[in-house]
């Protein structure tokens, strides 16, 4: 479907690798990709990898959903206290801004704009930039300014506006450039900005237990499979203290790789997979404490000069 290319390691520009696994794109093109790992700094990538200009072939319409803009209240009262029970991260990033007194805040790669619009409702001064139009422009019709590209292309756009905090959730793992990213965030940030991210952990139980039917592998779409050694290697290279690193119960990454492994082609039944949803749901804050979780979060702080 797309050319494909040999990269570098994005982190430190090694050549030398050794193959891991193929992996295969179960979700749409059923094209398999090989996994690499880094020999000089252990990063894992995708290698070959899709072109950067023909990527987005391989995003399939309703790859993000769209939201209904109009779901008014939502997570208020004992819904909210349920979810934020349960480990949502539209909480945990309201708690961090609470804690680290932050008023601005740019999102990138937003999707449907759920967690802009939610924050938007507690006040906060909310932006995004988006490399897909519909759904950049349906974050517009939400009230909230969006720049559709990816954010080298809109850094003059932006231009001197600087953020408290920068949200990047399952984004930066789609990046090919992660450096460059890095770079372009630390000078939108204020000169006491954080950086929230949360991203798939290769090196989880999880990971590690379904191998290449991960689905936090999402070949090809996921470049770089970083893990909470190598993400930080990377932050720090680029500018960035690391705060915390952290877990998020995310119970979907789990039930989809058991779809991938043992359905593979086939969808799994829709019975059993709210049936494992639920459970893991249910389950999660006691799974996160004992096994960790297939989806890990960072903070880190840009480094005072
Ligand atoms: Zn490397």
């Amino acid at each position: 479907m797309g050319a494909l290319e040999y990269i570098n390691c994005p982190l430190c520009d090694s050549q030398k690798n050794t193959k891991l696994f193929l992996g295969k794109d179960y979700l749409y093109s059923k094209e398999e990709f090989s996994v690499v790992k880094c020999h000089d700094c252990g990063l894992q990538y995708t290698n070959p990898c899709v072109k950067e200009d023909q990527i987005a072939s391989y995003y399939y319409s309703g790859y993000s959903s769209r939201m209904n803009s109009k779901l008014p209240n939502f997570y208020k009262g004992e819904w909210g206290r349920l979810q934020r029970f349960f480990g949502n991260i539209h909480f945990t990033i309201l708690e961090l801004m609470r804690s680290i007194n932050a008023r601005k805040v740019l999102e990138i790669g937003p999707g449907n704009g759920r967690l802009l619009y939610f924050l938007k409702a507690q006040g906060y001064d909310v932006s995004g930039v988006e490399l897909d139009s519909d759904l950049a422009r349906n974050i517009w019709d939400m009230g909230i300014p969006c720049y559709c590209g990816n954010l080298d292309t809109v850094m003059d756009e932006i231009g001197g506006k600087k953020f408290d905090l920068i949200i990047l959730c399952q984004t930066f793992e789609h990046l090919y450039d992660p450096k460059k990213t890095l770079k372009n965030i630390h000078s939108l940030l204020a000169e006491k900005g954080y950086l929230y991210m949360a991203l798939p952990n290769s090196g989880s139980i999880e990971a590690k237990l379904f191998d290449k039917f991960w689905r936090g592998l999402d070949l090809p779409r996921h470049i770089v499979h970083y893990d909470k050694k190598t993400v930080g290697k990377i932050l720090r290279k680029s500018g960035f203290d690391v705060l915390r690193q952290g877990d998020l119960i995310f119970p979907s990454s789990f039930v989809e790789s058991i779809g991938f492994r043992y359905f593979q082609d086939a969808k799994m039944p829709p019975t059993l997979y709210y049936f494992l949803y639920y459970f893991l749901k249910l389950t999660g804050p006691v799974c996160r404490k004992l096994f960790g979780s297939g989806v890990m979060t960072v903070l880190a702080a840009k480094r005072q000069l």
